[in-house]
């Protein structure tokens, strides 16, 4: 195992140890923190060994039956509770570690990514204290009466391995309802975005989480801490947010003991735009879903489906409002959208806006890097970016880019379009624009996705189920649908 350190001494090198049973645990294994608004390396990350991996699983196991197992249910709820005050408490430390890592938009963090993050311990706390289960009074073969009744318990060792995109959101919203149901968790969070799951640590051991309940490893996924996590046989079960194809390794490491998973993955999202929509509130929410968060937003929209009637004005409108974007650093005044998040990404979108390019697609505004003041231009920038003109089997009409830019098609029926829009593998999200009833209803019953938006767009209430079809995730999180994949339903059945 790594060096045991105190926080105080590592962080005025800006170095972030890993957090094992309740210890700061640093390795010679180092790797960059980037600030993806300037290319500049803004501090180090140790990165964890297999021992580090080992301990963290372990100290998760033993603390399932330490205080954090025998604690009264109230008094675990106080705890979640406890979690989510203290992050609003340090509020200004999370928005700055957020923005820092990810290089997103102020207002952005401020309230979305930050205040989900305290909202995911609350919500859980709440819900699952009130959760029954269910009861079945039965006859027994010998003329006597027995009673079952269901229990839900706590699944064990919790895996928790997530992206970059939102790093504090997406992360809570594992860890909330896995502590609110008595799991214990090991969390490796992305290697681009690691400075807000040190942070909860803090918040952990601020409000007296026993040791070991919650760990952070730091570190790469593919031969490293990710996988390692993963094939650890300690470990009961896997949460995973990423892409799909990392869904399908973290599987096959799964397969081995038989280990369950949750899984929330990759999205072409559309969006499909009646002529009889109100205009003016689509154009607006097809900008949000296509271009906030610079794109990197799981449920955002790639694919954009238009009724001829109308294709012409939307096209025109939603490029207009691209064109009117302004890239710049958090905080910034006057700056609408930040950089991608590393220059793996960066390469990868450009390489995407070549192939639509190179597809013959119609470049309506955008396709390249934004001219950008000296002190940004070592950042990953990247223009906002509309194409017109390609076929439904064109690559970037088919992939997930995950950047801000969309493909805009024209449709003619309503049978036509639910048939494009569910000609992919993904199935995460869509939104519909209409102000005809029966047209909406219509859409939601037939698209295959697991959030289908009608008027609207990353309208989220936390006790919905959220996941997605096909190939964009397997089962369900949110509300009382978390307690299928972090506990287990024992049934007791007691002859009376
Ligand atoms: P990614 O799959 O590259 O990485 C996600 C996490 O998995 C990281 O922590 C990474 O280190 C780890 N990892 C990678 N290989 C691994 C392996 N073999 N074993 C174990 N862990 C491994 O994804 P990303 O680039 O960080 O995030 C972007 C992707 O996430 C996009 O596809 C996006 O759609 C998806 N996403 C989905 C949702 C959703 O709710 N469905 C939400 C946000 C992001």
């Amino acid at each position: 195992m790594g060096q045991i350190v105190k926080l105080d001494d590592v962080r005025t090198a800006s170095l972030l140890p890993n957090y094992v049973a309740g210890q700061w645990v640093t390795t010679a294994q180092r790797f960059d923190n980037i600030d993806p608004t300037t290319g500049e390396v803004i501090g180090s990350v140790c990165e964890a060994g297999r021992a580090e991996v080992d301990a963290a699983v372990m100290a998760a196991r033993k603390a399932l039956s330490g205080p954090w197992g025998q604690m009264k249910a109230a008094d675990r709820v106080a705890m979640l509770h406890a979690i989510a005050d203290r992050i609003t408490a340090r509020f200004a430390d999370f928005v700055a570690a957020e923005v820092r890592d990810t290089g997103m938009p102020l207002h952005f963090a401020d309230h979305v990514n930050v205040p989900r993050g305290a909202a995911n311990f609350k919500v859980f706390a709440d819900l699952f204290a009130n959760v029954p289960t269910e009861t079945f009074p039965m006859d027994t073969p010998d003329g006597g009466t027995a009673l079952n009744y269901g229990l839900r318990v706590p699944r064990g060792v919790i895996a928790v391995i997530s992206p970059w995109n939102l790093p504090l959101l997406l992360t809570t919203w594992k860890l909330g309802p896995a502590l609110a149901c008595g799991n214990t968790v090991v969390l490796k969070p992305s290697e681009e975005t690691p400075s807000s799951a040190n942070l909860l640590a803090e918040v952990m051991a601020e409000v007296g989480v026993p040791d070991g309940v919650f760990n952070v490893i730091h570190g790469h996924g593919a031969d490293a801490a990710g996988q390692w996590l993963t094939e650890h046989p300690e470990v009961d079960g896997i949460t995973f947010t990423g892409e799909t194809s990392t869904g399908e390794a973290i599987m096959r490491a799964a397969a081995k003991g038989v280990r369950p998973v949750s899984f929330e993955m990759g999205g072409k999202n559309s969006a499909v735009v009646f002529a009889d929509a109100d205009i003016d509130a689509a154009v607006a929410g097809l900008a949000r879903s296509c271009f906030q968060n610079t794109g990197q937003v799981c449920l955002g929209t790639e694919r954009v489906y238009v009724e001829r009637a109308v294709f012409g004005e939307v096209v025109a409108r939603l490029a207009a409002v691209a064109r009117a974007l302004k890239p710049g650093r958090p905080g910034e005044d006057g700056a609408d959208f930040g950089p991608l998040n590393s220059r793996t990404h960066q390469e990868k979108v450009l390489g995407y806006y070549r192939i639509a390019r190179d597809e013959g697609a119609t470049v309506v505004t955008g396709g390249g890097v934004p001219a950008m003041p000296d002190h940004l231009k070592g950042g990953w920038w990247i223009e906002p970016t509309v194409w017109t003109g390609l076929g439904d089997d064109a690559r970037v009409v088919n992939e997930e880019i995950f950047g801000p830019c969309c493909h805009i098609a024209p449709f003619d029926s309503i049978d036509e379009v639910i048939g494009r829009v569910n000609a992919t593998r993904y199935g995460l999200a869509a939104s519909v624009w209409t102000s005809n009833l029966s047209t909406a209803h219509r859409m939601g019953a037939a698209l295959e996705v697991g959030i289908c938006w009608v008027n609207s767009w990353f309208l989220r209430d936390l006790r919905t189920a959220f996941g997605g079809a096909k190939q964009s995730g397997i089962g369900r999180e949110g509300g009382v649908h978390s307690l299928e994949f972090y506990t287990e339903l024992r049934n007791v059945c007691v002859r009376l």
